[in-house]
């Protein structure tokens, strides 16, 4: 069974062809440096760049496979959460593919194609524990089945990517701006007084950043010695004094310390609310950071679980994620018609879906 895999959601456009389970080729273009720009995500550029680049993407996939688009026989596409604008350029496509070659449409939730995506290396063991941690979301699941996710606890404000580019662009490093704290941040040990472990201090499995990116705001007003004067490139950081750089990274590495130890408490307390797991999945951009995959291996080890951690291409999105997830639910009976609309936010599933809380 041959799935296409379509990802528009926000700014990166990706196709991907899987093949019972197993990746066959990929095509990603990523938009970063054209939003970098602007400092963020500029959502009439990202719909624009996308329908310049998929059908290019499309077209590069068949000629490097060999495959004709009508031995294709399903069309998985992410259709939301993310951009409006951005996931209808991916659904419009998927649904003109599917009418002109038959292929079977299938409507997937971007967030769940996260955390099923490290599915197309390893064996997930369910019932898991998912943890996803993207630049829009921090989600914990209960995942009792590869088509069946219970929402237990969300962030009430920013994602904890959010928190990782908001509190980069304070320090004036480049859009995205997490990869710069983590790597700054193994240089010095955290201080764990300097910022607080947000929202933990309750029996929630919610979570809530923006306290944290205040404080760091705080701290940074405090020390401008520690900021960039203009946007800081590879090179203004290689041009720090050898002072300057150990407190820069005392502060990255506290920050990502705060973030990583909240996220630690959540995913411990949403254990032991849970009925037992058998395993613990991290998915999404943030689960590549360092100080994350370190804390979380030795935290699985304690609890005796199996952890599941993507390699760091699968961690962002992709368009294997997709296609992975939709030919699962294609197995599972599931499929879309040609009226499946895009959903940007809340409930992401098909009409006649099992969920515990919406997503
Ligand atoms: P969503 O899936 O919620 O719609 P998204 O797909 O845009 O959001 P991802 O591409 O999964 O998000 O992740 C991007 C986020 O990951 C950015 O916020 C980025 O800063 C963060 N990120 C990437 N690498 C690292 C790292 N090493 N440490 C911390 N954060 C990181
Ligand atoms: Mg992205
Ligand atoms: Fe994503």
């Amino acid at each position: 069974m041959l799935t296409l895999g379509i990802e528009t959601s926000c700014d990166e456009t990706a196709v991907a062809l899987v093949e019972d389970g197993k990746l066959l080729c990929e095509k990603l273009a990523t938009q970063i440096d054209v939003h970098a720009l602007f400092g963020g995500v500029v959502p009439e550029i990202a719909s624009r760049e996308h329908l310049r680049v998929l059908p290019c993407l499309f077209q590069e996939l068949l000629v490097e496979t060999g495959i004709l688009a009508s031995d294709i026989d399903n069309v998985a596409v992410a259709r939301g959460p993310g951009l409006l604008g951005s996931l209808l350029v991916g659904v419009s496509f998927a649904k003109g593919l599917s009418l002109a070659t038959g292929a079977t449409l299938i409507g997937v939730n971007h967030l769940w194609a996260h955390l099923l995506a490290p599915g197309l290396v390893e064996e997930l063991a369910f019932p898991a524990l998912g943890l996803l941690v993207s630049g829009g979301h921090t989600h914990t699941y209960l995942i009792s089945s590869p088509i069946e996710f219970e929402l237990l606890g969300r962030t009430l404000d920013d994602a904890a990517g959010e928190a990782f580019d908001k509190v980069a662009k304070l320090l004036n490093f480049p859009y995205p701006g997490g990869r710069f704290i983590d790597m700054l941040g193994h240089e010095a040990e955290p201080d764990t007084r300097l910022f607080p472990r947000p929202y933990i201090d309750n029996s929630s499995l919610d979570f809530s950043f923006s306290g944290l990116k205040t404080a760091v705001a705080q701290y940074v007003a405090s020390h401008p010695e520690l900021i960039f004067s203009e946007m800081a490139d590879t090179d203004a950081i290689e041009a720090l004094s050898s002072n300057e750089r150990h407190n820069l990274a005392t502060v990255c590495a506290s920050f990502n310390w705060s973030v990583v130890e909240t996220l630690k408490i959540k995913v411990e307390r949403a254990l032991q609310q849970t009925r037992r797991v058998k395993s613990l999945v991290i998915a999404g951009g943030v689960a590549a950071n360092t100080r994350l995959r370190n804390t979380m291996q030795e935290f699985a080890v304690k609890k005796s679980l199996q952890l599941t951690l993507p390699e760091l291409d699968l961690c962002t999105d992709n368009g294997a994620m997709v296609a992975y997830a939709g030919s699962l639910l294609i197995e599972a009976g599931y499929s879309h018609g040609l009226d499946i609309e895009a959903i940007p936010r809340g409930q992401v599933v098909p009409m006649d879906w099992k969920v515990g809380k919406s997503v």
